[in-house]
């Protein structure tokens, strides 16, 4: 499945205030949002009746409450909230080499695709082929 192509800019008060209010979360918010202006959703391409998502932070310890960007729509239309929601469970094992790749998404994430099997075309493009 490809990744869904939606962008959108962080809401920087908000976040600011949404970071200081996690557990665990960064020592000066500000840091963690330096150079990361927009944010791409994460999840496999999904209709309008799912919100988009973008991971903002990872709690320590890890896996406990990872903040979530949400929103729905576009420009003056968007509609965005700050979840906590609790990883998803999933994990891809690989029986041959033993490797064990976790979903990064949260629990009940619509699209059902994994993160593992997200595809980021873009990211893709970006990256440097073997022969470069
Ligand atoms: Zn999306
Ligand atoms: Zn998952």
């Amino acid at each position: 499945m490809l990744q869904c192509t939606a962008v959108t800019e962080i809401p920087v008060p908000e976040a600011l205030v949404a970071l200081l209010d996690l557990e665990g979360g960064p020592d000066d918010p500000r840091d963690a949002m330096a150079d990361d202006c927009f944010l791409l959703c994460e999840l496999g391409e999904h209709d309008e009746s799912v919100e988009h998502a973008a991971h903002l932070w990872t709690a320590e310890p890890h896996g406990e409450q990872d903040l979530w960007l949400l929103w729905a729509g576009t420009g003056a239309h968007r509609v965005y909230r700050f979840a906590t929601p609790p990883p998803c469970p999933a994990v891809l094992c690989d029986f041959r080499t033993g490797a064990v790749e976790p979903c990064l998404f949260f629990d009940r994430h619509r699209p059902r695709a994994h993160s593992f099997s997200v595809a980021d075309p873009l990211a893709d493009l970006i990256a440097p082929t073997p022969d470069d």
